[in-house]
């Protein structure tokens, strides 16, 4: 498992501690530089978030943020 911390949203130094997949983690950490968002699912709560790049302040893009989390109720 992967240990995974972006912050709550995006004007909070708050942090949460997940555990991700290798595959959610991959798609968190396609290049520094460029900019994403995906889903990934907490595997110790097994709730879901909307998740995508933040700058870290040192002109990348290394840091991640929270946009929302995703309701218990499937998707389709
Ligand atoms: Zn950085």
């Amino acid at each position: 498992m992967n240990l995974f911390t972006p912050r709550i949203s995006k004007n909070s130094q708050t942090r949460l501690r997940m555990a991700l997949t290798d595959a959610d983690i991959s798609a968190c950490a396609k290049s520094f530089s460029d900019t994403w968002r995906t889903t990934v699912t907490d595997q110790n709560t097994g709730r879901r978030y909307v998740v995508e790049s933040a700058p870290c302040g040192l002109r990348c893009h290394c840091d991640a943020v929270i946009v929302k989390e995703l309701a218990h109720e499937p998707t389709v």
